[in-house]
């Protein structure tokens, strides 16, 4: 099967709009009647949580809504805390105990409790020691990935930056700024490789690092613009957040490299409609438009706000063939909850507001 669909899209031209918005309602009220199993941010209830929580905060919905789906969010995320037996586990934001607690702290706090989001905000300080125990590096699964959960407690205000210098230090001291092996090979990509890791050090203000790793990628990049998932595979095939250019359109943003964004923001237009996945922030279409419209936020061309919004309206259109292709049909970064925070976000810029979350980095919270 083609992994991505060929298109005809005239980025000239804005999409109606009418699909995305009829759909986030209705994948709400699923999200929140059949949450997925587990507890992560990827795939489980945590991530079924935050994709809620964002349908409540929306300047687009209303009061009664913003009341059901905050408290759905809350439940969510105190099952998916009930959850965790060993937090040492796993030590990330999209797998581990981290990103659970981070979540829980933000639907606690949005749900007026302070004092319990800042004992789940401790539970989140307590995973530094097993970040820096294990010997993994990348975001998915390693020391990076626990710097993404302190990086959601700040951007959304919950955790300010003097209560986690240390932490923060540590934590840096101890990621590469080479190429690195994760199972026995260099990977490139955001989940698992540089563009992850240098996205972590530019945001926890170590640019240079950041820069010097992404430099690094760059003799792999293939004659399209696109990036190797690993260095010893030469084949150009992957176009997802995880693996290959998406992945790298914020993280060269983040080191000021505008034309090696540009270059990565191409080849997801041109590639990145893809068609054997589902509709997840990892791997499917939804993650892919969040790159374009990470390029629209930083550069205002509205000829990215448009390859955007016609990627939404694209899998807005196509919602229930692209579920049966997901492992984790309704979960944030497999599932529809990753389409539905995508959808809220195009909708919310389209008029004229804020990026907030649809990004897998999740840096819209800025
Ligand atoms: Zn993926």
């Amino acid at each position: 099967m083609t992994r991505c669909v060929a298109h005809k899209f005239d980025d000239g031209v804005s999409p109606s709009l009418e699909g995305v918005r009829e759909a986030i309602p209705k994948i709400a009220a699923r999200v929140a009647a059949t949450p997925p199993q587990g507890y992560s941010v990827y795939k489980g209830l945590a991530g079924a949580a935050l994709a809620l929580l964002r349908v409540s905060e929306d300047e687009g919905i209303d009061a009664d809504a913003t009341e059901m789906y905050g408290k759905r969010a809350l439940e969510l995320a105190e099952a998916a805390a009930a959850m965790v037996e060993k937090p040492n586990v796993r030590v990330t934001f999209l797998e581990g105990a981290p990103g659970v607690f981070a979540v829980l702290a933000a639907c606690r706090a949005f749900r007026g409790d302070e004092r319990g989001g800042r004992d789940a905000v401790v539970s989140v300080l307590a995973g530094a020691p097993w970040a820096l125990d294990t010997s993994d590096m990348e975001l998915m699964y390693g020391r990076a990935g626990y710097l993404h959960a302190l990086s959601f407690c700040l951007n959304r205000g919950i955790l300010s930056r003097s209560f986690c210098q240390e932490e923060i230090r540590d934590v840096m001291l101890e990621l590469p700024r080479d190429l690195f092996k994760w199972h026995g090979k260099f990977y490139l990509g955001a989940a698992h490789g540089a563009a992850g890791v240098a996205r972590m050090l530019a945001k926890m203000g170590d640019v240079a690092g950041a820069r010097r790793l992404l430099e690094l990628t760059d003799p792999y990049r293939l004659a399209s613009g696109n990036v190797q998932s690993s260095t010893g595979n030469e084949s150009d095939r992957l176009v997802h957040w995880c693996h290959g250019a998406p992945g790298f359109v914020e993280a060269r943003l983040a080191v000021g490299d505008m034309e090696g964004a540009l270059e990565a923001g191409g080849v997801v237009w041109r590639r990145g409609l893809l068609a054997t996945k589902g509709p997840g922030l990892c791997h499917g279409i939804p993650g892919n438009g969040a790159a374009l419209l990470a390029l629209y936020n930083a550069t205002r061309d509205p000829t990215w706000l448009r390859r955007a919004q016609h990627f939404g309206a694209y899998a807005a259109a196509r919602i229930a063939t692209l579920e049966q292709l997901a492992d984790a049909p309704l979960s944030l970064f497999e599932g529809s909850a990753g389409a539905m925070t995508f959808f809220l976000d195009l909708l919310a810029v389209s008029r004229g507001g804020h990026l907030r979350s649809a990004s897998p980095y999740f840096d819209g919270y800025l």
